[in-house]
């Protein structure tokens, strides 16, 4: 069923009660052509852009809990194509190009909303640095654009513009940046790569690979074994373990990043706003809870919640930028778990196992890359050759040296 305003207005006059399921519940077949493990965006936006752009493949997704339970479901929704470095830039931006006719194409209304993102800047070195990037985004044909503290001012007035420590001297602004509604990606996705005939199998964990002579065969799952002539590995904060059963080592560490909601206020935030003094950014969602995050709590773990301390840092860090926010009640917060690569770039790359890919170490940048991911990780699935937007996220960049370190950390898995 195709979805449209006329679909509404008839169902109405029915009670709502010819709407269909979105998605089938399948039981897994014994074999398919190519199997993706992790249910994420990543991954069901793989099996669509598969199923929609590439091979005549019988296609299943296999995911251990529900569509929408890991952290396609649990981040602050920003999507922004405002980088430096070249491995990592047009990539980006071919993100943000299928973000912008996404909701026409999968026919459904994940709310993107390009209401803009301003990353302050406090120092001159700061401006500097955003000037280059600045540059670097427009020579790659993205919008930039350089606010000085009186152009902040004219978006954001309620910020603490009297700060002797942290003056706000101006920022930078991309206004095709904005926020998507993050489930609503996993549920588009989901139906528009089953309404293709792609299995998606919820409640199916995958607990080992069948690897012979260097070829991986098929995945052994909690509902029995799935041969598969490939298998694409999408599973995100859960990258590490599921690569050891593969036999795998990833230069990838796992972090819990949290996120908070406020109680609902009347509209105030412009667009996405990210604070240059301290690891601080907020935006505000349509039921008009302030939205907001922080640094991620910097010790290894897979648990999908987060400790005090980063809690406190985060209301510091809000309170510093724009003091009225004290006055908000937090209504809830949560945490995801974060596949953090050692240059805080990611891998879209087959392994050395035949018939094995992996795409993974989106640390917490992920969601925005969710439609260029798929596509990328469907075009390396399909035809064996990278998309040439992301030539750069393979393997072997941490072996040759060739490292894609947008932040300049090094390799600091808790910093990038
Ligand atoms: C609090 C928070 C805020 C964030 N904010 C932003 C933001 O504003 N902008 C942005 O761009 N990014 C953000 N991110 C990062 C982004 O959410 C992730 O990088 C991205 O969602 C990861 O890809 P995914 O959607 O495929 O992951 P997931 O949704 O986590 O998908 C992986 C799936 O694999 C499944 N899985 C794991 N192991 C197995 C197994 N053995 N068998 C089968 N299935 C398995 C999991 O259950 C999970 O559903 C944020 C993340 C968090 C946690």
């Amino acid at each position: 069923m195709r979805y449209s305003g006329f679909q509404v207005l008839k169902q109405a006059l029915s009670g709502h009660k010819g709407w269909g399921r979105a998605w089938r519940d399948p039981e897994p077949q014994s074999q398919y052509d190519i199997v993706i493990v992790g249910g994420g965006g990543h991954g069901l936006a793989t099996a669509y852009y598969l199923a929609r752009s590439f091979a005549k493949a019988r296609v299943a997704v296999i995911e251990k809990g529900w569509i929408g339970g890991g952290n396609v479901g649990r981040n602050t929704t920003i999507i922004r194509s405002n980088y430096l470095l070249d491995g990592n830039e047009p990539f980006y931006e071919y993100s943000m190009k299928l973000w912008e006719g996404l909701e026409q194409d999968f026919n459904f209304n994940a709310m993107v909303s390009q209401r803009g993102v301003l990353n302050l800047c406090h120092t001159d070195a700061q401006r500097d640095a955003f000037r280059r990037r600045a540059n670097g985004m427009r020579l790659n044909g993205v919008d930039a654009e350089l606010l000085d503290a009186e152009g902040v001012r004219k978006m954001a007035p309620f910020l603490n513009f009297g700060s002797a420590r942290f003056p706000i001297k101006g920022g930078l602004l991309q206004p095709r940046g904005g926020t998507v509604r993050h489930d609503a990606v996993a549920w588009g996705y989901a139906r528009g790569a089953d309404s293709r005939g792609v299995d998606i199998i919820q409640n199916c964990e995958v607990v080992g690979f069948r690897i012979e002579n260097g070829i991986c065969l098929g995945v052994e799952t909690t509902r029995g074994y799935i041969a598969a002539a490939k298998v694409g590995v999408a599973v995100a904060g859960s990258s590490g373990a599921v690569m050891a059963k593969a036999g795998m080592r990833l230069p990838i560490e796992s972090h819990v990043l949290q996120a908070f909601v406020s109680e609902g206020l009347k509209p105030i935030i412009p667009g996405v706003i990210t604070y240059g003094a301290g690891h601080f950014y907020v935006s505000q969602s349509d039921k008009g809870g302030l939205v907001f995050g922080g640094d991620i709590d910097g010790y290894n773990s897979y648990a999908q919640r987060g400790n005090l301390p980063v809690v406190e840092d985060v209301c510091e860090g809000g309170m510093s930028l724009m003091p009225m926010i004290g006055r908000a009640k937090l209504l809830r917060m949560w945490g995801g778990i974060m596949d953090m690569s050692m240059d805080g770039s990611p891998i879209i790359d087959k392994t050395d196992i035949g018939g094995l890919y992996f795409n993974g170490g989106w640390c917490y940048g992920g969601f925005k890359a969710t439609p260029a991911s798929g596509m990328c990780f469907a075009h390396l699935l399909a035809t064996d050759t990278p998309h040439p937007t992301a030539t750069a996220y393979r393997f072997d960049r941490f072996r040759k040296g060739l490292v894609i370190d947008e932040k300049g950390m090094g390799a600091q898995p808790n910093l990038h």
